[in-house]
């Protein structure tokens, strides 16, 4: 069976963008019969805010999904991650980095250019002749994967095939922060993991990580799940829907009054599911699903004129 999840960060609050990935995450594993776990996101301290927890619950059960299983959080997931990091250290596939942001950009020509999917170009190994257990100073450090020269590929329901060497086009990456948590993209894995998933629906902003978390994925021998990268909300200016845009947070409608199925027939309707934008409740809509009927591209919207309260 299917088993799909939901994963908000509770950084801030969820908005219009986060409301449409986690509708096509809860249709496209109900439409199958599949299951749908929540996990809550919280490892990113000090950027996460203990209100945006609640708060992301709440708005997922205002959108009208649904979710099996009791909710799970990054921050118990810890000793789990820890094995993982073991298993790495002894295969020594991770090494203790010294840099700054500083230190690295010295190094690069080009510092602010952009490569693959808008990524920041590799980074220059300047820590990778390092070991596990060396101890340079006493500076900070994080933990880097060794990223592996090979290409990997994976079918996405949405963008196709994708291929990318993560050695020469991503660079090693953090796997444990300078905190001593685990990084995002090593905790993703292990939570899906854990939790059962095999269906992944995100942002197409996490393309590249994708081929982070399956290259430590086949480090680790753990199974990927399948992806879809789903498209974003823009505004206007063609960025990334920010407070530059207005107040998008899913709780401003709702104190405005917005109903909820008047945001779920949005979604429904900008990505191609009904024929009109017609308020409709998220469950009505899951026998509608069609993988073939979604956009690819990110939709530009003004989202000041979208809602009228109800
Ligand atoms: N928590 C992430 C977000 O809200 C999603 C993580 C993931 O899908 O792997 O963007």
């Amino acid at each position: 069976m299917t088993r799909g999840r939901l994963a908000p960060s509770p950084t801030g609050a969820q908005h219009l963008g986060n409301a449409r990935t986690h509708l096509v995450a809860y249709w496209s594993t109900r439409h199958v019969g599949g299951e749908l776990a929540l996990r809550i996101d919280d490892l990113d301290s000090p950027r996460v805010k203990t209100w945006a927890i609640d708060q992301a619950i709440e708005d997922l059960r205002w959108l009208g999904i649904d979710w099996d299983s009791t909710i799970a959080k990054q921050t118990d997931h810890r000793e789990h991650y820890q094995v993982a990091i073991d298993q790495l250290h002894q295969s020594n596939l991770i090494y203790p980095c010294y840099c700054s942001r500083k230190d690295i950009e010295e190094v690069i020509s080009a510092p602010h250019e952009t490569r693959f999917r808008g990524e920041l170009p590799p980074y220059p190994k300047i820590c990778a002749g390092y070991r596990y257990g060396d101890t340079i100073d006493d500076r900070e450090h994080c933990f880097r994967f060794r990223a592996r020269d090979e290409i990997i590929e994976f079918d996405d329901q949405m963008l196709g095939r994708q291929a990318c060497n993560p050695a020469f086009e991503l660079g090693d990456f953090p796997v444990v922060s300078r905190s001593g948590d685990a990084s995002y993209q090593l905790a993703v894995l292990i939570d899906d993991q854990l939790q059962g998933v095999d269906q992944v629906v995100r942002g197409n902003d996490l393309v590249a990580s994708t081929f982070r978390q399956m290259d430590i994925a086949k480090r680790l021998g753990i199974p990927s799940p399948t992806y879809a990268h789903v498209p974003l909300i823009r505004g206007l200016d063609g960025r990334r829907l920010a407070k530059r845009h207005g107040d998008t947070r899913l709780g401003y409608y709702r104190e405005r009054g917005v109903r909820p199925e008047t945001i779920v027939g949005w979604a429904a309707f900008t990505l191609g599911l009904i024929d009109t934008p017609e308020d409709c409740k998220a469950s009505e809509l899951t026998s509608h699903f069609d993988w073939s009927c979604l956009p690819t591209d990110d939709l530009c919207i003004d989202p000041q004129s979208l809602f009228d309260a109800g």
